[in-house]
């Protein structure tokens, strides 16, 4: 590849200014250091929707099947990105979680997760008791317990924000463009024309990292035999007041329920020292949208001419309907909270952020479960990087790599 190209030709255009993309344009522009890259993204700031709505939660990788992407991603990527944190100065804290059980039936599913950081080789792991979950949380109860000292928190914006000035500092004639949004694709060449809102850039290759719209550029990129559609659930957070921020020390996490992948309602010591409650998993009509009641007739009606979408709801009815009414009940959000923390009041809570989750939706309703980056002329897509993505996100953008190594023949 040359580099020597004008004002708007650039050697890789990444879209999306997500945690993942800059990971991916991070990672090629160390490797390729006189290449010119372009980050586009659509919104005014970077990290504008999944990266900056989320737990910020630097996950272990226990919960992850032995010998899939999320588990090998996680845990490489943890173990990168907390390298980054010190080294760059980013808030952070390895400050563990507890994983409870409150009821019996929970216990397999426990010993399940516990295999599983075994087999994932997850540092320093414990099972434990009642007395020790005190200990550790003086005001959560349960009847058993994983302790998991490696998991930790941080600023995810701020992290993505770094790598932007990272790129720009290794070449600058690199950019990362807030404001501009991708309209089309076209082919000239063998080169690309991508087309947005403020002008024209012609990239030799390109890289998708674009979350909750990943489906939608895929295709105006000439992807045509997608069998997946995005899907957005919304997570709602409660957030503890001030008086009450003493009954979480750090992260608390309920045992998921493995028919989903969402790790349940959770307590989260955050980066500024808010404390958090949530998020909860419902079938969003806006996939950015952040409010309850938020709609868009182009998401609604193609969430709901896919027959994905139906087979998922008809498939989880109950467990959609719950979900809804916790929604929109406090009461009924703060009983599950309560499993937890059953001295937590209803007036400890008070209403927080939202977040939208992109996942992945095969026609048969059942959600792609591990990340998916899918190579087509010229191109590579990230299909699917839901949580914990932006813990992996240096992994991930090393996959990007080195699949940009093979198939670009750089
Ligand atoms: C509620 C919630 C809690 C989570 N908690 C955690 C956690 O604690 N730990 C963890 O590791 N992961 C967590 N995750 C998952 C994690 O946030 C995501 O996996 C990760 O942020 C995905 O990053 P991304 O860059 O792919 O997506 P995004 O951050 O959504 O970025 C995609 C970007 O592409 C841009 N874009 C889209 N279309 C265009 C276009 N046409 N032109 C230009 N730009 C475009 C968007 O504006 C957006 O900024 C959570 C997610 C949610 C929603």
């Amino acid at each position: 590849m040359t580099t020597m190209l004008g004002d708007n030709n650039f050697d890789i255009i990444i879209i999306g200014g997500g945690i993942v993309g800059l990971g991916a344009a991070y990672k090629l522009q160390k490797a390729f250091p006189t290449f010119k890259v372009l980050v586009l993204e659509k919104e005014d700031t970077l990290a504008a929707h999944q990266t900056g709505h989320n737990s910020g939660v630097i996950h272990s990788g226990i919960y992850y099947k032995p010998g899939s992407y999320k588990a090998k991603n996680c845990k490489t990527g943890r173990l990168e990105l907390v390298e980054f944190c010190k080294e760059h100065k980013i808030a952070h804290d390895i400050c563990g979680k507890v994983i409870v059980a409150t009821e019996e039936w929970e216990l397999p599913q426990l010993e399940k997760i516990y295999n599983h950081g075994i087999q994932n080789e997850t540092e320093g792991i414990e099972k434990i008791g009642p007395d020790r979950i005190k200990e550790v949380e003086p005001y959560c109860t349960g009847i058993a317990g994983l302790w998991v000292p490696c998991t930790g928190i941080v600023h995810f914006v701020g992290v993505t924000q770094k790598m932007a000035e990272l790129i720009q500092g290794i070449n600058p004639l690199s950019k990362v463009l807030t404001g501009y949004e991708v309209k089309d694709i076209e082919n000239d060449n063998n080169q690309k024309i991508v087309i947005t809102n403020k002008g024209k850039f012609t990239g030799k290759k390109l890289v998708f990292c674009a979350g909750l719209q990943a489906d939608r550029l895929a295709k105006k990129d000439g992807v045509e035999d997608l069998d997946m559609q995005i899907v957005g659930f919304r997570g709602d957070y409660y957030e503890l007041t001030d008086e009450a921020k003493h009954k979480v020390k750090n992260l608390i996490y309920p045992v998921p329920n493995p028919q989903f992948p969402f790790l349940g309602v959770h307590f989260t010591r955050m980066w500024n020292g808010d404390i958090e409650c949530g998020p909860n998993a419902v079938f969003t009509f806006k996939r950015e949208g952040y409010g309850k009641l938020d709609f868009d007739l182009k998401d609604t009606s193609q969430a709901l001419s896919f027959k994905g979408t139906w087979n998922l709801l008809f498939d989880n009815f109950g467990f959609a309907v719950n979900e809804y009414k916790r929604a929109f009940s406090k009461k009924l959000f703060h009983k599950q909270l309560q499993r937890l923390i059953p001295a937590l009041q209803i007036t400890d809570l008070k209403p927080g952020r939202a977040g939208v989750r992109a996942m992945a939706l095969k026609p048969d309703g059942k959600m792609i479960d591990d990340f998916k980056i899918e190579y087509k002329d010229n191109s590579l897509h990230v299909l699917n990087a839901p949580s914990p993505a932006a813990t992996a996100a240096l992994a991930i953008g090393e996959e990007v790599r080195m699949m940009a190594q093979q198939h670009f023949n750089l």
